[in-house]
């Protein structure tokens, strides 16, 4: 097995659990990069940083193995955390990178500043173990939290264009997951015609196509269960009206010219988008009411085949560091691994510490020993990967 800093990687999720990198304005990843650039630097490796946005930068690091020709892989991680939310939630400084009971806490130690350390010391511990055929891509992105701005000006920039497959540290409890659920967000506006309540027949209602368009979109979501059968990692396709606007409290005689209805759409594969976006624009017009649909986030399902070369490396890993057999499972929401996959055609899996349903909790953690597990497989995945040793 590949010798792992193990004090190393668990000190340093530590120092960044320590730094408030909220994906909220005024905080920002800034100072996490920073700390991933200089931690970099000290092991020689040279990073390039790129400006996202302000105090928003990518650092992305090659590591050369320097024996002979190969496939490069990506380590891929993100910098942003989600804010505390209600401080008395805690019962530990959410900032504090505190270690108890075998565990570390706070924001940001399971999703994923442990899974970005792992990546971090898994490549160091690969480097330090002697020459290894093509390359690796080290990579601290910005936003997963957000728009996902970090990954796909990773994939605009043509960083993705010679990875060969990558390795997303989002907390998965273990399991490997190389499927994830799509989200379609959609906004319709159906627009009608005002008019005064005591001559509606003067106006066109956009309030009446609003039911016509919820009770569609309910024959829609189990259309669309019927055939696409519940995915065995995924689960099911869900239609969810989740935002409606209309009208004014103060103006009950006044029909309104518009309304809005916000949509949640979430994918399995197989589901296309754009006709379900279609299909949710012809349920909303008619009856003299234009509707418009708008996306808002279009991210589709992942489903990377288990077989692919780097899904095959890590499973091969898990099996070898840990003595157990791998569990497959899925991504219930998306992650950069989406992006990283879907525009920048690369092979992806997510594997990394910490708990599936922990992140984004009031104290959250990490266990320390699954930590540094976690490193050892990935170091041991990236050798299997590279040597083709699958
Ligand atoms: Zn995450």
């Amino acid at each position: 097995m590949i010798e792992v800093d193990a004090d190393g990687v668990v000190e340093f999720t530590q120092a960044l659990v320590r730094i408030p990198s909220t994906n909220d304005p005024g905080r920002r990843e800034r100072a996490a990069a920073d700390l991933v650039e200089a931690r970099m630097r000290e092991w020689g490796w040279d990073p390039v940083r790129y400006e996202v946005e302000p105090d928003r930068p990518n650092v992305v690091a090659v590591v050369e193995g320097g024996g002979g020709d190969g496939p490069t892989l990506m380590f891929e991680g993100h910098t942003d955390v989600v804010t505390e939310g209600d401080l008395s939630a805690w019962t530990v400084d959410p900032f504090g990178g505190e270690i108890r009971d075998g565990r570390l806490w706070g924001r940001g130690s399971a999703d994923m500043k442990s899974g970005l350390a792992a990546t971090l010391y898994a490549t160091r511990a690969l480097q330090l173990a002697g020459p290894f055929p093509g390359r690796i891509k080290v990579c601290a992105l910005a936003d997963e939290e957000g728009l996902m701005i970090g990954a796909h000006h990773f994939v605009s920039e043509g960083l993705a264009a010679d990875v060969d497959g990558a390795i997303v540290a989002e907390p998965e409890a273990g399991e490997i997951c190389a499927v994830a659920k799509g989200a379609l967000r959609l906004r319709v506006d159906l627009t009608g015609k005002m008019a005064h309540g005591a001559m509606p027949q003067h106006g066109r209602n956009p309030l009446q196509a609003v039911g016509t368009l919820l009770v569609g979109l309910r024959a829609l979501q189990e259309e669309l269960q019927e055939r696409h059968p519940a995915h065995e990692h995924l689960g099911e396709v869900y239609v969810t009206p989740t935002v409606l606007r209309a009208g004014s409290e103060e103006q009950v005689n006044v029909i309104p010219a518009v309304a809005s209805v916000f949509v949640d759409v979430r994918t399995i594969p197989g589901v296309e988008h754009k006709t379900v976006a279609d299909r949710v624009a012809a349920l909303a017009a008619g009856d003299g009411i234009t509707a418009e649909v708008s996306v808002l986030v279009d991210r589709p399902p992942v489903d990377v085949p288990v077989s692919d070369p780097v899904v095959a490396a890590l499973a091969a890993a898990h099996r070898a560091v840990t003595g157990e057999e791998p569990v497959y499972g899925g991504v219930p929401g998306s992650t950069d691994g989406t992006v990283l996959t879907h525009w920048g055609g690369i092979p992806s899996v997510v594997y990394g510490p910490g708990g599936k349903w922990i992140a984004h909790q009031a104290d959250e953690f990490v266990e320390v020993a699954e930590i540094v597990r976690c490193a050892r497989v990935f170091a041991e995945a990236a050798r299997r990967f590279l040597t083709r040793d699958l």
